[in-house]
């Protein structure tokens, strides 16, 4: 009999949707809306390399104007298995909604104050350290100047960076590649010089 953890997949069932042979572990500080104490919040991200099963399907530009996928080609596509693709940039995840125990195991020693969040399903969460209310990850995340969104390279210094040389692999809610220029101080501060170059 096959056994499953449900307990650490994804909504749908799905175990993991990004994996990657190392990982990074961010701490930077946030003042915490509800008791205005500051609290060191964690979060996650994945060296170049990594692979996604929820990576754009890539769209040829010379084809623009050409009818597409025919239609045969359409429902494989619809109908394959999530398949790994290799991500060439870093990323940084948020909402996540599962762990690999092996991860979660490390979280629990490196950043007692990321953890499940039962109040939203389980979610991974930040929890102020003073006041035990847990810290919204649109909070942390999405716009220039919040914690994991450092404007520039002098914000980004807050940012202490913690490699873990050890396997990877989690469900995520939200992404952010380096698609997102916004993250690009954040990126240099993991050691990835992104340009509009290439
Ligand atoms: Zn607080």
């Amino acid at each position: 009999m096959q056994t499953q953890d449900h307990g650490s997949s994804g909504p749908d069932g799905e175990s993991y949707n990004i994996r990657a042979s190392s990982y990074f572990v961010l701490q930077a500080p946030h003042r915490c809306p509800a008791c205005n104490e500051i609290s060191r919040v964690y979060a996650l991200a994945v060296p170049s390399g990594h692979e996604s099963t929820e990576a754009d399907v890539e769209l040829d530009e010379d084809d623009a104007d050409s009818p597409g996928l025919d239609p045969q080609a359409f429902r494989d596509w619809l109908f394959s298995p999530a398949s790994w693709q290799r991500i060439p940039g870093p990323a940084m995840i948020s909402a996540t909604a599962a762990l690999s125990p092996a991860v979660a195991q490390t979280m629990q020693a490196l950043a007692p104050p990321y953890r499940p969040n039962p109040g939203r399903g389980g979610e991974w969460s930040n929890f102020c350290e003073h006041c035990d209310k847990p810290v919204w990850d649109g909070a942390l995340h999405p716009n220039p100047g919040q914690a994991f969104c450092p404007a520039d390279a002098e914000a980004a210094a807050q940012v202490t960076v913690h490699a873990v040389d050890a396997p990877f692999a989690a469900f995520f809610g939200m992404c952010w590649t380096d698609s997102y220029r916004n993250k690009w101080p954040l990126f240099a501060r993991m050691g990835y010089a992104c340009s509009a170059g290439d």
